[in-house]
């Protein structure tokens, strides 16, 4: 029995951050984890610009809600939830994602939290564990799935090691250089096509 496990910025959905910061003409919220590397240095700032302008929740799952998932996102999915159980592995926050859940189907998704007010102000953000990717692949097979991963960047490559196999989605060339044991697909037919060759590939091998 399989599980795939999916990242979801850059595999189904656009980059939230980059989004917003581009829909609400503040380009201070572009900043990421290669400007800012410390991630709660990065967050923290985060909040304080929206505050700034004074941005809610609300305000920002309508940016969200517009962005919608990648162009055949949708279609990919439901194929491949057809045949495979799949979880989606995220560092982002389920408040975000809701808007673009809703466009998916609703598929399983683990994240993490933000903490808002009765003003829908953002106060502040929870972590459910640190490397939640990776741990989730790890217990997946002590459940004896066996388990196939696909991501595009540096914070999913724990999670494609520990997985059975582990498939680099529209990577960057960086990623993809350092990390050259992973096979690289840019289109979802590539992505189901390894899928498909890794469960062939492992369907008599116990987990
Ligand atoms: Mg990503």
């Amino acid at each position: 029995m399989e599980i795939v496990c999916l990242d979801l910025e850059g595999v189904l959905v656009p980059e939230v951050w980059i989004n917003v910061a581009e829909k609400t003409g503040i380009p201070a919220l572009r900043a990421t984890t290669r400007d800012i590397p410390d991630y709660n240095v990065l967050m923290r700032q985060r909040l304080k610009i929206l505050d700034e302008h004074g941005l809610r929740i609300g305000d920002i799952q309508a940016v969200i809600a517009e962005m919608g998932p990648m162009e055949g996102a949708r279609a990919f999915l439901d194929k491949l939830r057809e045949t495979f159980q799949v979880v989606i592995l995220s560092d982002t926050f389920y408040e975000f994602a809701k808007p673009l859940m809703r466009q998916l189907g609703w598929p399983t998704l683990f994240c993490h939290k933000l903490e808002v007010d009765g003003d829908g102000r953002v106060v502040n953000y929870h972590l459910r564990m640190q490397d939640q990717k990776r741990h989730s692949v790890e217990a997946f097979r002590k459940l004896n799935f066996t388990v196939f991963a696909a991501g595009d960047s540096y914070n999913d490559t724990s999670m494609l090691g520990a997985a059975h196999a582990g498939i680099l989605f529209r990577a960057p060339d960086n990623v993809i250089r350092e990390f050259p044991q992973f096979p690289v697909v840019r289109e979802y037919d590539e992505l189901a096509a390894q899928i498909e060759a890794a469960r062939l590939r492992f369907q008599s091998v116990p987990a």
